[in-house]
Order: C-alpha cells, then structure tokens, then sequence
C-alpha cells in the first residue's frame, strides 16, 4: 500500500531543473518572480460528480485539471510559471494516479509551468490546483477595462463542449462521429496562452468562457460599467456544433459551458494587430459586438432583431 509520502515521491515529484528556487519537499515552496514582473494568481477546483463524472479518465482529468487553470492565466494575458496541486483521493489507486499525473505532466510541459508542491488527503475524489504566472505591470487583461466603443472577440470556436455535454446526457440525439468531434472540447480544453501573452498591452478587457459567453461577458460588463450588442449569428460555432440547425448554433455558442475560449475587448483601432496576434499563434479570432456605454446586454441576430436566450449562465448554487 502505497503510504502519502510515497504517493508524491512516486507521482508528483520529478527532478527536472527547477524554475522554482525551492519545490516539493520542505513546508514552503519558494519562487522568485522575474524581476519587473506581477505575479498573477489563480485557483480552480473540480469536484467528481460535479465538473466531471465519476469514473473519468485520469490521464484525460490531468489535463482538464490543469488546462481550466492554465486558461485562467492566458485571460490574464500571463505567462506561466509554477502551481500547487491539492489532491483528495478516495484511495491511492497506482493505475489512477499514473494516468493523472501523466495528463497533468505533458500539459505542465508544453506550457513550461512546474509542479511546486500541494497536499495530498483521502477524502471524495477532489482537484484544487492553485497556479502562478508572470504579467508585466500594467498589461494583465482585467475585467475592469472594457471601454465603450471597444469591439468584442472571441478566440477559437464556442459550442462544441455544450454539444458533446448535450450528447451525454442524452438531451438530445448525437451520432458516434459528432460526438467524437466535440468531445475533445469537453474532456480536453485548449488553454489560449500564447494568444493571451499576445493581448496583453493591446486588448483592454478579457476573461475566459467556462461558464457560457452571454453569462461570462456580462461579468466584464459589469466590472467595467458598460453594456454590449452581441451578434449571435457572428459566433464562431466549432466544427460539430456547426453542422447543427441555426437555433442550436446561437444557443450553445452564446451559453454553452465549458468553451475556455477567450472573450476580450479592444479598440477598433487595433483590430489588425488582433488579427495578427491570432494569425501568430494559430488561433482564430471572430469579432463578435461591440462595448457600449448603455448598460446591459442586448444579443441580436444577423438581421439586427433582438434575439431572446432560453438558457442563462450557469451558476452553481441556481443551476440545477
Ligand atoms: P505539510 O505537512 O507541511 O502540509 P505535506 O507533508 O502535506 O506538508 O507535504 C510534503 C511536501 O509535499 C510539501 O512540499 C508539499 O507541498 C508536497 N506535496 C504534498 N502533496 C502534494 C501533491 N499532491 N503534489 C505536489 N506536491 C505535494
Ligand atoms: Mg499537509
């Protein structure tokens, strides 16, 4: 049996050259940021039964774990760095924990961000990863900074995780082959980090869509003290969810969950350094609305009709 000493010498430490000056091991990690540089914060947990179903994939839920964190950085426009993990397992499962620490470990690696240290408990199967990055002072993209007359964006494509969730659970019928389209987006977010970096200095506001865009955009509108016209029919739907009738399309791209696609804001005049900065790092970027100073927000179709959403954001505590 595998002793919780032994479980993170086995799983969660490596010896690779450490950016961190101190890491797994004593009571305190100990990082020194860049010189000139913010550090920029963030957690994100996910609990079995609630963000992902019992019985996952472990190799699959590393990576989910750590890219919804990573996503949270690139929102930020900063680089990462280094990250916690704290981990309640029911059991110490060799055959779990070899899938998970794998997922996590390849994703830490193509994004350079080190494992610094945790906790490790029993308890009903928990991930708490706490991650650090670097911004230079003055660019992070905050939620505060939409100004009016900005253009709304969206990164990559939206909708297609809404549509392998839909898929699963059975609220509607999907094929074998679309549903392995989308599931990808659901199982395996993509954390737009070079894109972010790019952004920073240049867009104004920006966070990342988990929890739907109509819903996500509406917390930029409401820290930055402005309202916005959202074009339901300029939302870029992924490849799955793009072979679905119109009404599906403008649902689940303006409130699926679960995109971890940027949403962010700029003036007009730097709409060809976006497009550029979006060129550069291989990632679609669709205009999408405008920021306006009217409060609210008001999402229209092609036509310019107003357009009425059935579903809202979701929340946790009103969300069945
Ligand atoms: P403490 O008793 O001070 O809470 P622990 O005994 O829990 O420390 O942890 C010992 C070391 O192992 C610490 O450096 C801690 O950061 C690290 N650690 C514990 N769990 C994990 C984990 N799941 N992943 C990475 N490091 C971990
Ligand atoms: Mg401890």
């Amino acid at each position: 049996m595998l002793s919780e000493f032994d479980l993170i010498k086995q799983y969660f430490t490596r010896s690779r050259p450490a950016r961190a000056t101190l890491g797994i091991g004593d009571d305190c990690a100990l990082l020194t940021p860049t010189p000139g540089t913010q550090i920029a914060i963030s957690s994100d947990m996910l609990v079995e039964n609630r963000h992902f179903f019992a019985g996952a994939d472990a190799r699959a839920l590393g990576h989910k774990c750590l890219a919804v964190n990573l996503s949270d950085l690139a929102a930020m426009g900063a680089k990462p760095v280094a990250f916690t993990l704290a981990l309640a397992l029911p059991k110490a499962d060799p055959a779990w924990l070899e899938g998970f620490s794998r997922g996590l470990f390849e994703l830490a690696d193509e994004y350079d961000c080190e494992l610094i240290g945790g906790d490790t408990t029993k308890g009903p199967l928990t991930v708490c990863i706490t991650i650090f990055g670097e911004v230079t002072p003055g660019q992070a993209l905050r939620r505060d900074a939409a100004l009016a007359g900005d253009d709304i964006w969206v990164s990559g494509t939206l909708g297609d995780a809404r549509l392998a969730l839909a898929g699963l659970r059975d609220e509607l019928p999907l094929d074998a082959a679309t549903l392995a389209l989308a599931a990808p987006r659901m199982h395996a977010p993509t954390p737009r980090i070079a894109l972010g970096r790019a952004l920073a200095g240049v867009a104004h506001a920006a966070l990342d869509i988990s929890d739907g865009l109509a819903g996500d955009l509406g917390h930029i509108l409401k820290a930055s003290n402005v309202g916005a016209t959202l074009d339901v029919d300029a939302l870029p739907a992924g490849p799955a969810l793009a072979t679905r009738e119109p009404a599906l399309r403008r649902r689940f791209c303006a409130a699926g969950g679960d995109d971890y696609e940027l949403c962010f804001t700029a003036a007009p005049e730097q709409r060809a350094a976006i497009e550029a900065a979006g060129a550069r790092c291989g990632v679609a970027v669709t205009r999408v609305g405008s920021i306006e100073a009217a409060p609210g927000l008001r999402l229209v179709d092609r036509a310019g009709a107003p357009y009425t959403l059935s579903d809202g954001g979701f929340d946790h505590f009103t969300t069945a």
